[in-house]
Order: structure tokens, then C-alpha cells, then sequence
């Protein structure tokens, strides 16, 4: 299934299900069929941390009488622009892998007038950095670009896995069991910024509007096979990244594996895997997001996010 957060009628954010072409309204139908366990103010996040007797209606959601749904208002239009990223407000920091792809990793290092291995290193322990909760946009909305901050925003589409169930420790045999689904999400980073503080990458990952994600969360269900997704990356329309997540160096297990090692996974957690090559600093000559430029970021199996870049300031 696919799970979404949306601006509703009266103004303030509601969870939905897509239900054929429309947005089954959970805000305001779980309510009325499990009013002790579900308020109004339930957001994904405590959907996700639900009991069953929850989830149960959920799944009956998707075969509920249609007369009934459109009688309680709470079949709605799915309008594109009205999509907030699922979790539009992160209850901690977007944990997000650093080089994590084997042809990125070479272009990074070539980036920095340096020679690659010839042979891909294995990675044991992968970079790990976050982004911080107000960087987070839905997956229509604009990208600021404020000259005055950064002139060389780019963009790193990535697969993300959203964390349904708590765990610490978590062996990658057992790292299934802990995800509740994934999302396309584009990293964007500020490479000015990124640099000039050194090898910590936080503040130039973290400009308010730089963590773009959706357009929905689809259930680990959907998705069998989480290693072998193809994604893309297109700036007004030209391809500037293709790979598939089946080029990862550390997959989905071993990042949950390395990740939790001694600290606690939580329902709601969003780990972003790392983008393959192409991105636009590593080009030769390196290329920039301008205002007026359109990201696209897709992943088959799961649906795409497309941000204009907008001057602000
Ligand atoms: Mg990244």
C-alpha cells in the first residue's frame, strides 16, 4: 500500500491511503472505526507505531464501501500539490549513508584531484551523517536557493527506508522484520558548505528545504527485493543519474546492522542509502542546481519526486 501525507479541506495535515486514484482520508476515518485507539491528531509516524486492532482497519480501508467513505468525507482527490513528504516533521534527524555506491565513491575521489582504487573497496563501516528535521520538504515542493548561503546546491536521489519497529542491535539477517516501507528522497547538499567545514557533512546537508521526500511511503510488502531497485536522477529532463540499488556497497541489512549497533531504531526513523554517480559536483566541468531548474528523482516500484529550485532569500 501506499501511505501519504496531505494538506486536507480544513487546512491541516491529514494521513491517507491510495486507494485507486483518490486518497482515502485516514485522519478522519480511523476514528470512526476505533475511536479509543486512533485521535484525530494521529500523524504517520503513530500510525506506524499502531497495534494491530489499528492496522486491521487500515487493510479494511482499502475494500471499504464507497458510499460509506465518500458519506464520511473521507474520500479526497489525490492533487499532486497538496502532497507534504509522508513524515513531514521527523521526530530525530534523516540518517543518511555517505558513499555508498562503488561508481560515486571513485568520482568523489576524482573529484577532489585524487586516483580511485581500480577495484572497489568493501565497506564495513559506512560514512553515516544526518540531516536535520527542518530540512525536510514534500515531494513537490521547492528547493530554496539563496545565493547568499550557496551557490552550489546538488542533488543525490537515494532510496530511503522509513523504520517500522524498534529495535537495537538488529542483526542484518533480522533486518526485514524492522522495515515498515521506502520512499524516494534526494539529498541535496550544499557542496561549498559541505566542504569548507571540513569532514563533518551536517551543515551543508541540513539547509532548511534540502531533504525532499515521498511522494508516498510504499509498505516493505511491495517491495520483495530491496537490493535491486533501478533509480534515476533528471535535471529538466536530461538523466543525470542511473543506477540500481543491486550497485550498493553496504545494502538495506547492513545498514540497519551497522546503524543499530548500540543505538535504538525507532518507528518512523528515515534512513537515507547513499546516491550512485553522476551527481553534478563530480562533472566535469562540475555542474550546479540554478533557480528554475527541475529535480526529478524516481525509483520503479515506489514513484518519483520532482522540486523546482526557487531564489530565495
Ligand atoms: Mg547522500
Amino acid at each position: 500500500m501506499r501511505l501519504l501525507t496531505f494538506q486536507a479541506a480544513d487546512g491541516n495535515p491529514h494521513i491517507g491511503i491510495v486507494r485507486d486514484n483518490d486518497i482515502l482520508d485516514l485522519t478522519l476515518w480511523l476514528p470512526l472505526q476505533e475511536p479509543v485507539l486512533v485521535s484525530e491528531s494521529f500523524d504517520m509516524v503513530d500510525l506506524i507505531a499502531a497495534p494491530p486492532k489499528v492496522w486491521e482497519q487500515v487493510h479494511a480501508a482499502l475494500d471499504a464501501n464507497e458510499a460509506a467513505v465518500r458519506g464520511a468525507g473521507a474520500l479526497v482527490e489525490l492533487e499532486p500539490q497538496r502532497l507534504l513528504a509522508p513524515i513531514y516533521r521527523p521526530r530525530k534527524n534523516v540518517f543518511c549513508v555517505g558513499r555508498n555506491y562503488a561508481d560515486h565513491v571513485a568520482e568523489s575521489i576524482r573529484a577532489h584531484g585524487e586516483t580511485p582504487p581500480s577495484q572497489p573497496q568493501p565497506l564495513q563501516y559506512p560514512a553515516i551523517f544526518t540531516k536535520a528535521p527542518t530540512a525536510v520538504i514534500g515531494p513537490y515542493d521547492d528547493i530554496p536557493f539563496d545565493p547568499a548561503v550557496s551557490e552550489h546546491i546538488d542533488y543525490e536521489g537515494e532510496l530511503a527506508v522509513v523504520i517500522g519497529r524498534t529495535g537495537k542491535n538488529i542483526a542484518a539477517a533480522d533486518a526485514k522484520e524492522h522495515i515498515f516501507g521506502y520512499m524516494v528522497l534526494n539529498d541535496v547538499t550544499a557542496r561549498d558548505i559541505q566542504r569548507r567545514h571540513g569532514n563533518q557533512f551536517f551543515k551543508g546537508k541540513s539547509l532548511d528545504g534540502s531533504c525532499p521526500m515521498g511522494p508516498w511511503i510504499v509498505t516493505a510488502d511491495e517491495i520483495p527485493d530491496s537490493n535491486n531497485l533501478e533509480l534515476w536522477t533528471r535535471v529538466n529532463g536530461v538523466e543525470k543519474q542511473h543506477d540500481t540499488t543491486a550497485n550498493m556497497l553496504l545494502d538495506v541489512s547492513g545498514i540497519i546492522e551497522s546503524l543499530s549497533l548500540g543505538m535504538t531504531l525507532e518507528p518512523g526513523d528515515i534512513i537515507a542509502t547513499g546516491t550512485p554517480a553522476g551527481v553534478g559536483h563530480a562533472r566535469t566541468p562540475p555542474e550546479f542546481l540554478r533557480p528554475g531548474d527541475i529535480v526529478e528523482c524516481e525509483i520503479a516500484g515506489i514513484g518519483a519526486i520532482r522540486n523546482r529550485v526557487m531564489l530565495t532569500d
